[in-house]
């Protein structure tokens, strides 16, 4: 797998000083849960074998600025492709944003068979890191729709105030249509309701991942939370399912111009928020008439 090259940014420079930054890596390391030891030969993906202070194995997988220490040959196996994926999002964010660190944690819940069925994803805002449990690395698109979704939330908060408010106007738009109230107060019986009523709204599921992913868990997606939660959760359909969010957005004009009006004005806005036509397929931007960002010269 090859990496990108990263362009001139102060916070993608390899660290000044490897020992202290290595250090800093094992200290890392220990705070990572092992989920399994299984132990495979390093030498073909780039990971180099490290001991802890214990004496124990672990692998390191080092690109520029990003130092990555895991045991778990499956996730080790998928973290090249997060590592690939979080550099180049990280192009897209301003530097007081930049994720640094996907932090694997152990919380995971196993049923009743011992079959691990909790999984979660969040972007801690203070340390500017994607915590993630473990399991999840272990379903490609799983992993891949929450590294989107949570640099989204990343990129929505170093967004400028034109930009957040004009997705902040389009986001109470989609509500009043579906006949929700905007912000919802988080507790359990009106957000069951409001799941109940957004499942079924075809202007909000159009933005919903967990409509389109079938190994997402229906809460993964909740864009009638907010306009954070609406770029986040659109990013990933734009992302991952264009084409049957294009398809989705055909049926929905059968059924009311005004939604499909705004269902592409959100679209339209979630991508030029990026502003970067290479995380999003050449056709999508044709079709939402942003061929403009294509000629955009990297
Ligand atoms: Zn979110």
């Amino acid at each position: 797998m090859v990496l990108k090259a990263v362009k001139g940014n102060a916070a993608f420079q390899p660290s000044p000083n490897p020992k202290g930054a290595f250090k800093k890596s094992l200290a890392l390391a220990e705070a990572i849960l092992v989920l399994a030891t299984v132990k495979i030969s390093a030498q073909d993906s780039g990971w180099q074998p490290v001991q802890d202070s214990t004496g124990k194995t672990l692998y390191k997988l080092e690109r520029g600025w990003l130092t990555v220490i895991l045991d778990d040959t499956l996730i080790r196996a998928k973290a090249n492709e997060c590592v690939e994926m979080v550099l180049q999002v990280n192009e897209n964010l301003p530097e007081n944003r930049n994720i640094r660190w996907l932090e694997i944690e152990g919380s995971h819940k196993q049923d009743s068979s011992g079959v691990i069925r909790y999984f979660e994803m969040m972007y801690d805002t203070t340390n500017r890191k994607i915590i993630a449990s473990g399991d999840l690395f272990r379903d490609s698109m799983l992993y891949k729709a929450g590294i989107i979704h949570e640099s989204a939330h990343a990129k929505f908060r170093g967004l400028p105030d034109s930009g957040r408010g004009l997705l902040a106007g389009l986001y109470k738009k989609m509500m009043k249509k579906a006949g929700l109230e905007p912000y919802l107060p988080y507790n359990k019986f009106a957000l069951l309701s409001a799941w109940g009523i957004a499942d079924n709204d075809s202007l909000i599921k159009i933005f919903d991942e967990s409509n389109y992913f079938s190994r997402l868990p229906r809460e993964a997606g909740h864009p009638f939370d907010n306009e954070n939660e609406l770029f986040a959760s659109a990013s990933v359909v734009l992302k991952y399912a264009p084409k049957q969010f294009l398809k989705n957005l055909e049926k929905l004009k059968v059924e009311s111009a005004e939604k499909y009006e705004l269902a592409r004005e959100i679209a339209r806005a979630v991508l030029l928020e990026w502003n970067d036509s290479r995380l999003f397929s050449a056709k999508l931007h044709k079709k939402l008439g942003l061929q403009h960002l294509m000629e955009k010269n990297y």
